[in-house]
């Protein structure tokens, strides 16, 4: 089912481990409205500036699939609000920049090779954070500060 030009349900709740673990992981009423906005407000106004594919890693999750995979409680991707993705032949850091000076997003995130990215219906936080691991190995976010070079680099 195409919820955008480039952007389908399936590709949107896939994952491989409720394949494997046999959780049917499908967003109930307000799920999917939720991840059409999304796809319609971010990713795919995002794919149109591009002009690249983006290659999503994890939409949304059943709560008992965020939770096997070690999902924040209460993420974003069990409510269809969230999408986690990266873009084949761009530096990671590159796409980071377009969307922060383009698209309006709840929450955005430069992960580990990734980007996580989130839109509301109202109240879009415009929140930029960036993950890092801290003594202990623990992922922890911090506020961006702007210092795109800081970045690390992901070509994939
Ligand atoms: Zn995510």
């Amino acid at each position: 089912m195409k919820l955008t030009k480039n952007f389908t349900l399936e590709e949107l709740t896939h994952s491989r481990t409720a394949m494997k673990k046999g959780i049917v992981n499908y967003p109930n009423e307000s799920a999917l409205s939720n991840l059409v906005n999304l796809a319609e407000k971010v990713l795919q106004p995002l794919r149109d500036k591009l002009k690249k594919p983006i290659t999503i890693t994890s939409g949304f999750r059943d709560i008992i699939l965020n939770k096997l995979i070690g999902g924040a409680y209460k993420s974003q991707h069990t409510l269809g609000e969230a999408a986690d993705f990266y873009v084949i032949g761009m530096n990671l850091k590159d796409v980071f920049k377009v969307i922060i000076d383009n698209f309006e997003f709840d929450q955005v995130i430069y992960e580990f090779g990734w980007i996580h990215i989130s839109y509301r219906e109202d109240n879009n936080r415009k929140e930029i954070l960036v993950a890092y691991k801290d003594n202990s190995g623990d992922i922890r976010y911090k506020p961006f500060d702007n210092n795109y070079i800081a970045l690390k680099d992901y070509i994939i």
